[in-house]
């Protein structure tokens, strides 16, 4: 399935839930989940929400996690074996690696308003790890990993305006750091569950995959 490129606001209509996908619109009152909650489409206003099954609730918690961390199915699954083998708990471990996506930490230091923005960023080049370009936005950083924004690339107009309104998106989370001086962010240490700032109920995909 290819990524999804749509009018975005109909993806969270669709999930009933705000996704974030279309940066600082999102926390304003013109956020479409915020004015009419509603599924898009013609019948969407007078759609029933039915009985969902306990399979279908699952599914849908899926899809929704995928959406908001910007990741395709086959990622997705690969994340998750990968958040199995590791110690604790599944579904915590699987929204941690999530949340230490580069795409998502270029997002989360303020750099993007929104992931799909951030991703961009990182693919073309203007994202670094150290002192290297890393382009690829699924790299997972670890603690200790400073990420900035590569010299030639701190003059980009979005860029600098998405650092202004950080603070509307609340700022920069606790396990991360940055100095907005010098655009360089640092992983002080590796995200919980509750450093999760989006609504998820991550047991149901566990359940998913347990099947
Ligand atoms: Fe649109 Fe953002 Fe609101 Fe989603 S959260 S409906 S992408 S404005």
């Amino acid at each position: 399935m290819a990524r999804y490129r749509g009018a975005v606001c109909r993806l969270c209509r669709r999930e009933g839930v705000k996704l974030f996908l279309k940066g600082d619109r999102c926390y304003t009152e013109k956020c479409a989940i915020d004015r009419r909650g509603f599924s898009p489409g013609q019948h969407g206003r007078n759609q029933r929400k039915g009985k969902v099954s306990g399979y279908g609730l699952q599914l849908r918690e899926k899809q929704k996690v995928k959406r908001i961390y910007g990741v395709l199915e086959s990622q997705f699954r690969i994340t998750f074996r990968r958040a199995e083998r590791q110690k604790g708990i599944t579904g915590a471990n699987l929204l941690s690696l999530l949340e230490r996506r580069l795409d998502n930490v270029v997002y989360r230091l303020g750099f993007a308003t929104s992931r799909p923005q951030a991703r961009q960023l990182v693919r073309h080049g203007h994202v670094s790890i150290g002192s290297r370009k890393m382009n690829i936005p699924s790299y997972t950083v670890r603690e200790g990993d400073t990420i900035s924004i590569r010299p030639r690339s701190t003059k980009i107009p979005t860029l600098i305006q998405a650092v202004e309104s950080l603070q509307t998106r609340g700022g920069v989370p606790g396990w991360l750091t940055l100095d907005t001086e010098t655009l360089r962010g640092t992983v002080l240490s590796t995200p919980k569950r509750e450093d999760v700032r989006d609504l998820v109920e991550e047991q149901l995909i566990v359940e998913l995959y347990s099947k």
